[in-house]
């Protein structure tokens, strides 16, 4: 069951991921060679209780047998694609780092992430990172009224494949809203003009996860912390968009991160 959302609805949720953008902001200001993720995670836990939000990711139901989701943050270093726990080891010059954050506010999700490079990275990685961004970008520009989901997963494959990038299958976006992961999948593959009709007043968290090299991904013994099968690095871009006037809305805002890099560097 898709829930398409009514104007006041969306304006909540705009409240929700933006909250988490400013999060993102806070924390791109500290990262550098030599940071503790586990730091990080902790200033991201402060801001959004402070703020009267409520981190989504902690206390997140694992599979079978796996402890609850520890942390605020996802904190998915180099080879780890998605669902890093934030630890001790500091961040090291050259590392990238996908930081995925959620929260409850009003009684609605936001859901986004942006990859980080650490100092100076190598050129690949920040083509990794470049092209990701835009295969964002242009996922979201195909979310029109009238058009299907395909045509999203489409415009995305598409330009990562065209890089030589792999495209994770295991792990899709999703709707969005009163519950984190709500249908439709999202998919950042797939075929024009498959899936459901992209209608007013739907909201999705599109999400890109993009390889250097392999698609193939395997988990890690952790339960949660996903990573590429050849160990190569991996981008992980996520906005929450919805369809108004029938056409696509950010409600997330990268404006936060993008100050706070100028700043630092
Ligand atoms: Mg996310
Ligand atoms: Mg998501």
């Amino acid at each position: 069951m898709i829930y398409l959302k009514n104007r006041e609805e969306i304006e909540l949720m705009r409240e929700s991921a933006l909250m988490v953008s400013r999060t993102l902001g806070i924390i791109a200001r500290e990262i550098k060679p030599g940071v503790i993720p586990a730091t990080l995670d902790k200033l991201a836990e402060e801001y959004i209780r402070d703020n009267g939000g409520i981190p989504a990711f902690k206390g997140f139901k694992g599979a079978r047998g796996v402890p609850d989701f520890p942390a605020t943050l996802c904190i998915s270093i180099n080879e780890a694609v998605v669902h890093g726990i934030p630890g001790n080891t500091p961040l090291r010059n050259g590392d990238i780092i996908s930081v995925d954050c959620g929260v409850k506010k009003n009684g609605f999700y936001g859901d986004h992430a942006y990859t980080f490079g650490v100092g100076e990275i190598a050129p690949e990685l920040q083509k990794l990172i470049d092209v990701t961004k835009e295969s964002l970008y242009l996922g979201i520009a195909q979310m029109v009224s009238g058009n299907r989901i395909g045509d999203i997963s489409y415009a995305i494959q598409q330009h990562a494949e065209k890089h030589g990038f792999g495209v994770v299958r295991e792990l899709v976006g999703h709707g969005l809203g009163k519950v984190m992961h709500e249908e439709p999948e999202v998919p950042n593959y797939g075929k024009r003009g498959d899936g459901p009709k992209i209608k007013e007043g739907l909201v999705l968290a599109i999400e890109p996860m993009i390889n250097l090299g392999t698609k193939n991904v395997k988990q890690l013994p952790d339960g949660w912390t996903i990573v590429t099968a050849d160990r190569k690095a991996s981008a992980h871009f996520e906005h929450d968009v919805a369809v108004v006037d029938g056409k696509p809305e950010i409600l997330s805002s990268y404006a936060f991160i993008e100050e706070a890099l100028a700043l630092i560097n």
